[in-house]
């Protein structure tokens, strides 16, 4: 969605732009996220981001090639030439927005080491996403029923040594929350839990939320050692209460693991075609922390999810600040 945003906004500043889009559809993981309006807007922005791909496809300064990657390409200081894949053919760019997104993190690397078993109603909040855009409704997995207890678990892939990044993801509080809420709005009777080391987002929305929600809401401070299969067909969580040290065991319908933002794991080979590097987490490094969008090489430009965890808007409007630093880089060199 930021490469979208980049390219909208290039274009409506009157800039034939390309993009390359590796999957079928355009929009990356934002094009799945569904509203989470309840009584009132959750400013979750996934409506922002169904806009933006409409006008992108009104667009007549937008030139898509889906289904494509960059098989090569050459840069000699001042214009870029890209052969694309398939009979993409070989395009000329005055510069380049790199917008490869994200990979959520893949819970089957944790569940081979911790007691996180298989299970149909084991999910992650990405495919709680997908129900909710496609449903309307979240429902058990295994036999399609309305849930009366859902539990979500805070920090998988994130936070951790062992698993996924040290760091934090910082979407995953406020997209739980939210999720957790919109549940309990549709639902009332459904019990919703969530289990947290503490709670972290973007612009400390998430905090805000919990105080909005803690009577709504179960928020229970400590992540689950175990989750296994229950007696009674859903999912047995083993935990300890952090506050107190006791030992607890409750079952649910669902449980929703909140995965966090991974780079992708063409990030390396990407960066290599580029001449951009990568920090420490693996996701693409912009010059210096004081300019995000530019990276280290004259003429490329960065965008999104792919150089550090952030949400829709804050992508979007990544998205439009790359254009500008592109646009000007463009500029500069004809003038
Ligand atoms: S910002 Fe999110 S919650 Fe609000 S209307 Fe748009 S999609 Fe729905
Ligand atoms: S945003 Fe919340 S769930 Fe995600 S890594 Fe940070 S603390 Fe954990």
């Amino acid at each position: 969605m930021a490469g979208l945003s980049a390219a909208l906004t290039a274009a409506k500043a009157g800039t034939p732009v390309i993009v390359v889009e590796r999957e079928a559809r355009p929009g990356g993981f934002a094009a799945q996220f569904c509203c989470k309006a309840t009584d009132s807007c959750a400013y979750c922005g996934a409506c922002i981001a169904d806009e933006i791909l409409r006008e992108v496809g009104e667009s007549e300064k937008v030139q898509l090639h889906l289904g494509t990657t960059v098989d090569s390409v050459a840069g000699n200081g001042v214009s870029f030439k890209a052969k694309l894949s398939g009979s993409g053919g070989e395009i000329d760019a005055g510069a380049v927005i790199l917008a490869t997104g994200f990979e959520p993190f893949d819970p089957k690397a944790q569940r081979s080491a911790t007691a996180l078993a298989e299970h149909p109603d084991i999910v992650s909040a990405v495919d709680i996403e997908r129900m909710l855009r496609e449903q309307g409704q979240v429902v058990r997995p295994s036999d399609g029923k309305a849930p009366e207890k859902v539990a979500f678990i805070q920090c998988v892939g994130s936070r951790s040594r062992r698993f996924g990044s040290p760091e934090c993801s910082r979407v995953c509080c406020p997209y739980a929350i939210r999720i957790a809420r919109r549940i309990k709005w549709q639902q009332p009777d459904c019990e919703v839990a969530v289990f947290h080391m503490d709670l972290q987002g973007i612009r400390k929305i998430a905090v805000d939320m919990y105080g909005q929600f803690a009577g709504e809401i179960d928020f229970i401070r400590g992540i689950p050692a175990e989750a296994v299969p229950g007696p009674n067909g859903g999912v047995a969580l083993k935990y300890e209460l952090t506050n107190t040290g006791q030992i607890k065991r409750s079952e649910y319908d669902i449980v929703i693991l909140s995965v966090g933002i991974s780079p992708r794991p063409d990030t390396e080979a990407v960066g290599a075609s580029f001449a951009v590097g990568r920090d420490s987490m693996g996701f693409f490094k912009s010059r210096s922390p004081l300019e995000p969008c530019i990276s280290g090489t004259e003429g490329v430009f960065l965008a999104g999810a792919c150089s550090g965890p952030k949400d829709i808007r804050d992508s979007i409007a990544q998205g439009r600040a790359a254009a500008h630093a592109a646009l000007n880089w463009i500029q500069g060199k004809d003038g």
